[in-house]
């Protein structure tokens, strides 16, 4: 047997989980018995009996609500809920009495506004404490919420913001400055700016935070939600088409305070932390709500990835739950080991990623060098909350997602003949991930696209895109995507965006997207363009179109490569075709060319 194969088999092999492994009780101790005594009424029960108990609002189901409220009786009020660590300086915290007043506040400036509920509030900014309680706040005034990614450039704002037809904006002046002030005149619904003064003084035309705070009222908001209101949308990609805004209810409360108990063993006495950006779906659903409906503290670093400090926020802040993502487990792996042990991590007790596959060498190296597995979870925007996960009692398979979580039932389906579904009951088949509705943080439509939304499903299974496959023990394999959407250091990213972005520049004809596999950040963007007559391909003109695509998408989004094609392989429908563009720059087998126009 040779080297490199040996290595893999050692990879491969089961991490077997025993009592000696865990240091609190697991709260699904026994996964089967604890699944087949799962209720989603009784998670239900247990929130709303809850909240009636603490603040007798019987008929009243609100995320913000029941997240921050809830905690704040007696002692519990003085516990830190959000602890913000800034790039430079010092810690500061947000009990949950605190974060109570000031979330408060912030529905009440709502009010004062006449902003109300099912009104659209956009949230621009880096992990700064307003923005978890402009969140919060919103929730709490029945508003629907958008927090986006601070990253984005003018145009990914503007886009979202005009589907949602965003009333209210909350952004730092700075991010005013940069990104939104020149594509505000395109946006005829944004009445209020409000803006937290990170230096530069006031702006015209936008309301300032601290001042629009302080004049608020700190009483519960007169405000009530079902649990059925529309309370977060959360922006999505396809292959074809603008984003998609996935619309979520206060009801996936009930998923995310069962997944945090169950997926994240949460804890009472837990110090938690999510690496994720609330701009993306898992900062906000396990970075602000998760954690706070379980009334543990959480750790919101403002700062931008750097190993050691990560590393020293683990060992200071004595977190025991960690949350985190493949592609920044490779950026630590990458840093060395030796780094890792600089410091010792006695408190912590379980390490979660999600987003993108994680390699069994990545599970295997938290094991090694910080003493713990990695436990890869799954989930997408539009399931709200995860959904399939290697829980802290399950023996890790390096590689596999883990299994469905209680209240979930997960199948693999193949497409059969018109349109119809089967599902594949044999174990070790391929096919698409599909998963059985009836969980509460399920989306309810893409925002104003009811034909895209019901393509989603077919009869009660939700397809979810991926392709995977499920093993004679349970386990479920990530395959792929079955379309062409880019998955880039955890951020989905879809092509035609960029493409769009591309073709706004005077010199581009054609322009196609692919996600190129990268060992860091999974995969990476790549631009193929033509371009039209008059204008000639070089250094020069690479550079520029990547600098225009920056500018406008902002670096999450923008292409890291640009090639030149003299035309684009198209469909005889005129569709490019992105699979073959893949095939070509890979060196893979073309595939099924026959629909491709001729000479391309
Ligand atoms: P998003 O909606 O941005 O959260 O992206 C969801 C997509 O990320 C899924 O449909 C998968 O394609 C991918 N993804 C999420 N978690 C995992 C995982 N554990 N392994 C592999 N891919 C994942």
């Amino acid at each position: 047997m040779t080297v490199v194969a040996e290595l893999s088999m050692t990879r491969n092999a089961l991490i077997r989980k025993s009592a000696a492994d865990w240091r609190v009780t697991p709260n699904l101790a026994d996964p089967q018995a604890q699944r087949a005594a799962f209720s989603w009424d009784r998670i239900g029960a247990e929130l709303r009996g809850q909240a009636v108990e603490a603040h007798g609002a019987a008929g009243d189901f609100n995320i913000g609500r029941l997240a921050v409220d809830r905690n704040t009786d007696g002692a519990h009020a003085g516990r830190i809920a959000l602890r913000f660590l800034p790039p430079d300086g010092m810690p500061h915290d947000l009990s949950y009495g605190r974060l109570r007043q000031l979330t408060n506040r912030f529905a009440n400036g709502l009010q004062q506004l006449g902003v109300g509920k099912g009104d659209r509030i956009f949230v621009l900014a880096g992990r700064i404490a307003p923005l978890y309680v402009a969140v919060l706040g919103s929730l709490k005034n029945g508003s629907v919420v958008t927090p986006l990614f601070s990253a984005f450039g003018p145009e990914p704002i503007a886009t979202r913001a005009k589907i949602a037809k965003a009333r209210v904006l909350v952004t730092t002046a700075s991010l005013y400055r940069r990104k939104v002030a020149k594509i505000r005149a395109d946006l005829p619904t944004l009445e209020h700016v409000i803006l937290v003064d990170d230096g530069g003084g006031p702006i015209d035309g936008t309301v300032d935070y601290e001042r629009w705070m302080a004049d608020a009222s700190e009483a519960p908001p007169e405000v009530s939600t079902t649990p059925d209101d529309m309370a977060l949308l959360h922006f999505t990609s396809g292959t074809t088409g603008t984003p998609k805004g996935a619309i979520h209810v206060h009801d996936a409360a009930r998923t995310h305070y069962a997944t945090g108990r169950y997926a994240l063993d949460l804890h009472p006495q837990d110090i938690f932390w999510c690496t994720a950006d609330p701009g993306w779906v898992t900062g906000t659903s396990y970075g602000i709500i998760a954690p706070l409906l379980h009334g543990v503290t959480s750790i919101i670093d403002e700062a931008d990835f750097d190993a050691e400090r990560w590393y020293r926020i683990l060992h200071e802040q004595q977190v025991s739950v960690w949350y985190t993502a493949p592609t920044a487990i490779r950026m630590l792996m990458k840093a060395g080991p030796e780094l890792a042990r600089k410091y010792p991590y006695p408190d912590l007790r379980l390490i979660a990623s999600v987003g993108e596959p994680l390699n069994p060498e990545a599970v295997w190296w938290g094991k090694e060098v910080l003493g713990l597995p990695i436990h890869d979870n799954w989930w997408q925007t539009e399931t709200g909350g995860i959904m399939i996960a290697n829980i802290p009692v399950l023996d890790i398979k390096p590689g596999s997602m883990g299994k469905p979580l209680p209240g979930v039932d997960a199948v693999i389906v193949r497409h059969a003949e018109q349109g119809a579904v089967e599902v594949i009951d044999v174990p070790d088949v391929e096919g698409e991930l599909a998963l059985r509705t009836g969980w509460p943080a399920l989306f309810r439509g893409y925002l104003d696209q009811d034909e895209r939304y019901r393509k989603c499903f077919s009869g009660d299974l939700y397809l979810t895109g991926d392709l995977a496959r499920r093993d004679a023990d349970g386990y479920f394999w990530f395959v792929g995507r079955a379309d062409d959407v880019i998955k880039s250091s955890g951020h989905l990213i879809g092509p035609f965006e960029v493409e769009s972005a591309l073709l706004e520049h005077p010199a581009v004809a054609e322009a196609g997207v692919i996600g190129k596999p990268d060992p860091m950040a999974g995969e990476i963007v790549k631009a193929f363009v033509s371009l039209k007559p008059c204008f000639e391909a070089g250094e020069a003109l690479r550079l520029e179109l990547i600098g225009h695509a920056r500018k406008r998408l902002g670096a999450a989004v923008a292409p890291k490569d640009i090639a030149f094609l003299a035309a684009l392989p198209r469909t005889r429908s005129g569709k490019i075709m992105r699979r073959l563009l893949k095939a070509r720059e890979l060196g893979l087998p073309e595939g099924d060319t026959s629909t491709l126009e001729a000479g391309a």
